[in-house]
């Protein structure tokens, strides 16, 4: 595996209806740290004590299933 960058990972189905997932794109999830007003005033020093968690969303065309996997 030669990452390319962007999605990667097997294709997977549903769970319920058996229809391939579609990939909607990796968002970062914080993990950690100070979140809102108070994380905003930390600043700099919050993002030492957070962790970003990169996740891959996918949804179901039929039943809108959504599952995330570790990117
Ligand atoms: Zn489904």
């Amino acid at each position: 595996m030669s990452g390319s960058g962007g999605v990667t990972g097997p294709a997977l189905d549903c769970l319920r209806c058996q229809r391939p997932l579609e990939s909607q794109g990796v968002l970062q999830f914080r993990v950690g740290g100070a979140t809102g007003l108070s994380g905003m005033l930390l600043g700099s020093i919050n993002q030492l004590a957070e962790t970003r968690l990169p996740l891959e969303v996918r949804t179901c065309p039929e039943c809108g299933h959504v599952e995330l996997f570790r990117a």
